[in-house]
């Protein structure tokens, strides 16, 4: 029997495939790459843009003839497009082919679900439940993704997540601690802490956990391994976890700290509770506690009401920061999110010629960035080949800059030092430097 998993959207639910992965493996399946061959297709969803929801659903639609040619398939849908109020039974009604459809905390019903729908039922689960540890079928190595904390309390005016992965539930801390020993003792070289804002673990647990806390109990497990963390919101970045970051080697100097406007006004807007200059102090902080850190972030252009003078000050903002990388976005609608029926929402026009002066702008600081790297050696762990080219294996230096690197020997799952000689935008290119 063969399962086919389709994933759409963030780092989460990639890892929560590894879940229903693993769920798949214990009842017989194998994993198969053609879609038309598997007995079981899942599609694990996002919704954070409507976008996405209408590519997901003319995905789902090709699905009708396979099920055709195999009546017995079982397609299952779940992630965040089947937890939004009503889809799960919409998709239902449009999809007659579709056997099961699971919510954002509803996982842990797949296995028997599975069973039930051998005798031709259909269900539908999204009700809120405690999230249960699943384990994870992993194929990632030498990174592995854990989970500390699931859903958000932000409720920032322009995001679905929160209506979608409810309220935040920390995971308990000697849980996390075993599972990542567990992919250590596996040999696992580098762990992601996983949350929609990690720098609010354990505040749900009310047993003193947190998550610097967390950090330094981690840190301090006896494995030559690296720890990195995504994503954090500003205002919850403690004092604690950086000095954290700075003390123990071995938590990667790199911190995402997405900022999505340099203006108060527009930042008051989202509801992210921070003013430009709270954002500016605290990178000033994290620069002066530890050097040499890298920071990314994530900037939105065209939110409602956002005036050339906010964008402005953005851009401002990313001349004073100097980001070593930024994601850029153009807002767009999503609906049942306050945001969406604000009035002045700005035109695409706008948006568009917004979008390109930011990316120009950051473009010019992340080669100016690159430059820094150049003739200097860097511990980097090997993640993979790139296929794109000869011999040549990639990976990433602490403060999280991609560098590739020529070599004849595959050393995936090693620490090795390599002297950066030239960049090409962010990523960096090098040689590799022997012992001795
Ligand atoms: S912090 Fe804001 S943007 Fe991030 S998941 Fe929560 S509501 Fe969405």
């Amino acid at each position: 029997m063969n399962y086919y998993i389709k994933t759409y959207g963030c780092q989460m639910n990639v890892h929560e495939s590894e879940k229903i992965a693993n769920i798949l493996v214990e009842l017989g399946y194998q994993e198969c790459t053609d879609m038309s061959t598997a007995d079981i297709i899942v599609f694990n969803t996002c919704c954070i843009r409507g976008t996405a929801e209408d590519k997901i659903k003319a995905h789902i639609g090709e699905v009708k003839h396979i099920k055709k040619a195999n009546p017995n398939l079982i397609v299952a849908v779940c992630g965040c497009m089947s937890q939004q109020e009503g889809v799960a039974q919409s998709l239902l009604n449009r999809f007659p082919f579709i056997n099961i459809v699971l919510g954002t905390t509803n996982l842990h019903l797949l296995k028997e679900r599975i069973a039930q729908v051998k005798n031709s039922k259909r269900y539908a689960n999204t009700d809120y439940c405690h999230h249960a540890e699943l384990e994870s079928y992993r194929t990632s190595t030498p990174n592995g993704w854990v989970n500390i904390i699931y859903g958000c309390n932000n409720y920032c005016t322009y995001c679905i997540v929160p209506h979608v992965r409810g309220r935040e539930q920390s995971r308990q801390e000697d849980n996390i601690v075993d599972e990542v020993t567990q992919l250590l003792e596996n040999g696992y070289k580098e762990i992601t802490l996983l949350g929609q804002n990690v720098n609010s673990y354990g505040k749900d647990l009310n047993d003193g956990s947190s998550f610097a806390g967390l950090l330094n109990r981690l840190a301090e497990l006896p494995y030559r391994y690296r720890l990195r963390f995504i994503t954090s919101h500003p205002k919850d970045l403690s004092d604690e976890v950086i000095d954290a970051i700075a003390r123990h080697d071995n938590i990667c100097k790199s911190i995402h700290l997405p900022v999505q406007s340099g203006s108060t006004d527009i930042l008051r807007r989202m509801n992210r509770r921070y003013t430009r200059e709270d954002y500016i102090a605290l990178v000033d902080r994290i620069r002066a506690s530890i050097p040499n850190v890298g920071i990314t972030s994530d900037i939105m252009v065209g939110f409602p009401n956002e005036t050339e003078q906010d964008f402005f000050d953005t851009l401002d903002l990313v001349n004073r920061v100097r980001f070593s990388s930024l994601f850029c976005f153009i807002y767009s609608r999503r609906k049942g999110t306050p945001a969406y029926s604000m009035d002045n929402q700005v035109s695409i026009e706008v948006k568009r010629d917004r979008i390109k002066r930011l990316i120009t702008t950051q473009n010019i600081i992340t080669n100016q960035v690159s430059q820094e790297y150049h003739g200097k050696v860097y511990e980097i762990l090997v993640e993979d080949r790139n296929d794109k080219y000869d011999n040549t294996y990639c990976g990433r230096t602490d403060c999280g800059r991609l560098v590739n690197f020529g070599c004849d020997t595959d050393l995936i799952g090693q620490f090795v030092n390599v002297r950066i000689r030239k960049s090409a935008s962010a990523t960096l290119w090098g040689d590799l430097v022997m012992d001795g």
